[in-house]
């Protein structure tokens, strides 16, 4: 649907990129990052109902608000299972940034798998997996929109870590091979994890790591 938007947003404390995908009505949150009550009053002085939540990896910078979204709202919130351990280890990076922990009880994430799903009316989006910064990375690409979100496999100028739990240098590596495989349209937008946001033709003539192997 043409009046789909997508916006990138960097709530506080600032550190990990959101992407919010909303129409008149309805929203799907991206790596929900930071307090719940900062989401809850963006989403409900906009008049936005959420309908789901994605999440790009485990780790608990890309997720602190994710489970208390989702029991808020009562809606599902995805994350491939294989990354599901890290949830509760990474209460130790929520300390680094003051905010709240996970509880024990949280509310589970539904499993997430290399698919095409349709997250809003019109908006198809497909799942690839990228391990390598985790386990159980995944990346985002929504065709009709040409746009990537990464999640922390590469970075506008980098690429992600391997040297945290489930990290695997040539995992990496292959994944990033696979994004690169893809083709995507010189124009396609990308939303990195951290950082700027880029493009995939400056990717493909700046970024070392972005080729594809031969
Ligand atoms: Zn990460």
């Amino acid at each position: 649907m043409s009046d789909t938007k997508f916006e990138v947003l960097r709530m506080p404390p600032e550190n990990t990129n959101s992407l919010l995908v909303y129409n008149a009505n309805d929203c799907v949150i991206f790596d929900a990052w930071g307090h719940v009550s900062d989401w809850c009053s963006l989403l409900d002085g906009r008049g936005l109902k959420l309908r789901a939540i994605y999440t790009t990896h485990g780790h608990s910078d890309h997720l602190s608000a994710a489970p208390g979204l989702a029991e808020h709202y009562n809606v599902d919130w995805f994350l491939n299972f294989r990354d599901e351990p890290l949830i509760l280890w990474g209460n130790q990076i929520l300390d680094f940034w003051e905010l709240p922990h996970i509880p024990g009880d949280y509310k589970k994430p539904k499993g997430l798998i290399a698919e095409t799903v349709h997250i809003l009316p019109g908006v198809p989006m497909q799942i690839m997996a990228t391990p390598g910064h985790s386990l159980g990375g995944m990346v985002f690409y929504f065709p009709i929109q040409k746009i990537l979100m990464t999640g922390d496999t590469i970075f506008k100028e980098g690429i992600g870590r391997y040297d945290l739990p489930g990290g695997n240098a040539n995992e990496l590596r292959n994944s990033i091979s696979k994004i690169a495989a893809k083709n995507f349209p010189d124009d396609t937008y990308v939303v990195h994890g951290h950082g700027d946001d880029s493009v995939i033709k400056w990717l493909r003539e700046n970024n070392p790591w972005f080729k594809c192997k031969a």
